[in-house]
């Protein structure tokens, strides 16, 4: 049998087990998917520990994204964004990736919302705004990154290359985007939008980052401006994906993956 697995700090109410073990059984693979919740110090004796009792693979969330990728080879988009939330052990030596960026640009591929040589407004520059804003810039997209603390926007522009940066101020830029991504926590605790209900248009295909709640305001706002919405569930779907993708070296069942998670969503 094969172990996978989450390690974060905490971890208890993780959609990821369900998911990963949805494609297990639709692929009858013989696995595990375990959560596994280390004391914050202790996350460089976790990943040896794991890698030493023939785990295949990690899935790393909040607060040990970073650290990892400085404990493992991390892949050249991972390096880059600074953050890792995938490690596959059945290399020589632990190796990290990054499948936030592919979460993104899945699910608009998903969506049939092109990429290529559009206009991305992004909305954070934390953990999630890094892979967001990698993945559109990757994918051809102009960036810019609309923060509520300016310079780390800017910060942020300045790694991705060839972005622009501002605060919140500059969500004015949305008027005349092709797509937005609201990539910080604003929406999953309260009825609140980060983005202007006047600046959403037709045009416009908006993903959410955040899926708790499912349909969060922002998307509820865009769908009535005609905008075509994504929400967040699909990025963690295809994060999810892309990792089963690398550590088994077989297509995902993303449909038996789907249903696992959105069974578990209201
Ligand atoms: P993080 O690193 O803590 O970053 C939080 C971001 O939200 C920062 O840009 C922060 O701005 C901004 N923010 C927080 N409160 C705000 C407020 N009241 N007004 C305006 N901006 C505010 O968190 P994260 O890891 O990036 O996660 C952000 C969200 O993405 C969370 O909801 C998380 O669940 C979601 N997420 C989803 C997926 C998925 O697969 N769907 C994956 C990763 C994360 P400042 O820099 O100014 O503080």
């Amino acid at each position: 049998m094969q172990v996978f697995g989450l390690v974060g700090n905490p971890v208890g109410h993780s959609l990821s087990p369900p998911m990963h073990e949805a494609a297990y059984d639709a692929l009858g693979i013989d696995a595990r998917y375990v959560t596994f919740e280390p004391a914050v110090d202790d996350i460089g004796r976790a990943i040896d520990g794991a890698d030493a009792l023939g785990v295949t693979g990690l899935n790393v969330t909040i607060p040990f994204k970073q650290r990892v990728l400085d404990l493992v080879d991390p892949d050249p988009l991972a390096a880059r964004i600074g953050a890792v939330n995938t490690v596959d052990f059945t290399g020589e030596r632990p190796r990290g990736y990054n499948t936030d960026a592919a979460g993104v640009t899945r699910s608009f591929a998903h969506h049939d919302v092109p990429l290529d040589g559009r206009d991305a407004v992004v909305v954070g520059a934390g953990g999630a705004g890094r892979a967001v804003a990698f993945a559109l810039a990757d994918s051809g997209c102009d960036v810019h990154i609309a923060n509520r603390t300016a310079e780390k926007a800017a910060e942020l522009a300045d790694a991705v290359g060839g972005a622009s940066a501002g605060g919140l101020d500059t969500l004015d830029r949305v008027r005349d985007a092709d797509v937005l991504v609201n990539a910080t926590s604003v929406g999953m605790e309260s009825d609140e939008s980060p983005v202007p209900r006047e600046v959403l248009h037709p045009a416009l295909a908006v993903l959410d980052a955040v899926y708790s709640p499912v349909e969060t305001r922002l998307l509820r706002e865009a769908a009535e401006a005609g905008a075509t919405t994504i929400d967040g569930a699909w990025m963690l779907l295809f994060q999810g994906v892309e990792a089963f993708e690398r550590w088994t070296g077989e297509d995902a069942p993303v449909d038996a993956m789907n249903g696992a998670l959105r069974a578990r969503l209201s």
